[in-house]
């Protein structure tokens, strides 16, 4: 418990009181994933735009505390929002812009706290023709969130990282970065290119913590006059399945990210399932 150290005080002078929690159930609550965890959230910080974050992260910087950005939080199965060790929480679901959508190029510029929910209805609404890729996890994640945990989704756009670029972002020591061409004034390539000149920076900041993404641009595609699902299901042992509808996918005729949810069909992966639901509920 961080209460009364000067950190949080200058959280609290950045952001507004309400803005900045050490409460302990709050804080308790921010540590629950779906698999018990050891690490500590000593602070949740609620900035509100990209300046705010970087008053967060020059703070951090001073007192020597480790941040963990998350975006909606919703990182279930994976860790959820609990840090990888203790850390003061940056949630950055108050940063929820869509910034650009631009229905003649194909893309949409949003900020961490835009949601899938939130991006489809801004396309429905806006009457636009674009379609957006969509995970098969809550509507209420992340886009960004998903793209930097290499999320994955259902249509020829779902390798979310291949499908993004111009990213802003905040370095960890407070100073902020634009990815590709959109280091350049203006740059009309920004939001359609992901190469810009010189190395490609996009890959550093995914799984990794880097850096803290305020701000990216996602492409669109055009909504097919047809989109068909397939659900299979076999007791065949997932690696044939692979095989078959490898020969699909490499000649094209198959354009979309595949999802595999049948753990118990992988060879010893039912034990481990089996073993992780024995440990639940682990804070009864
Ligand atoms: C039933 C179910 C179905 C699911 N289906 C899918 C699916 O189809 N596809 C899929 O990909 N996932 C799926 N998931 C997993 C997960 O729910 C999603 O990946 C979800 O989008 C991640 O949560 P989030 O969007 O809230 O991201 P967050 O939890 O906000 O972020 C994920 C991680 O990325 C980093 N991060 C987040 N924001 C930033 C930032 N702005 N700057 C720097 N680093 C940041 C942090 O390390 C964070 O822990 C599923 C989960 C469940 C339970």
């Amino acid at each position: 418990m961080l209460s009364g150290t000067t950190e949080v005080s200058e959280w609290r002078d950045a952001l507004g009181t309400a803005h900045v929690s050490i409460n302990s159930d709050d804080l308790r609550q921010s540590g629950v994933a779906t698999f018990p965890t050891a690490s500590t959230v000593t602070a949740i910080l609620k900035p509100a735009n990209r300046a705010e974050v970087q008053r967060c992260v020059r703070i951090a910087n001073r007192f020597r505390v480790p941040l963990y950005p998350i975006s909606t939080g919703r990182n279930w199965g994976y860790g959820s929002r609990s840090p990888v060790r203790d850390a003061a929480l940056l949630d950055l679901g108050r940063l929820n812009r869509i910034i650009e959508l631009n229905e003649e190029l194909g893309y949409v510029t949003l900020e961490p706290g835009v949601t899938q929910r939130q991006l489809h209805e801004h396309l429905r609404e806006s009457g636009s023709r674009l379609w957006m890729d969509a995970t098969g996890a809550s509507p209420d994640c992340s886009i960004i969130g998903n793209t930097l945990e290499r999320g994955f989704g259902h249509t020829p756009m779902g390798d979310h990282c291949s499908h993004a670029c111009a990213l802003e972002v905040v370095l960890p020591m407070g100073e902020c970065i634009e990815t590709g061409f959109g280091r350049f004034p203006d740059s009309a390539a920004a939001h359609v290119s992901r190469w810009g000149t010189g190395p490609s920076l996009d890959g550093l900041f995914s799984q990794s913590n880097f850096g803290i993404i305020t701000r990216m641009t996602v492409w669109l595609m055009p909504a097919p006059e047809h989109h068909c699902a397939f659900f299979l299901q076999t007791d065949r042992p997932i690696g044939e399945i692979i095989d078959a509808i490898r020969p699909l996918r490499m000649s094209g005729t198959a354009t979309t990210t595949r999802c595999f949810p049948a753990a118990g069909n992988i060879p010893g992966r039912k034990r481990t399932a089996k073993r992780r639901c024995r440990v639940r509920p682990w804070l009864a």
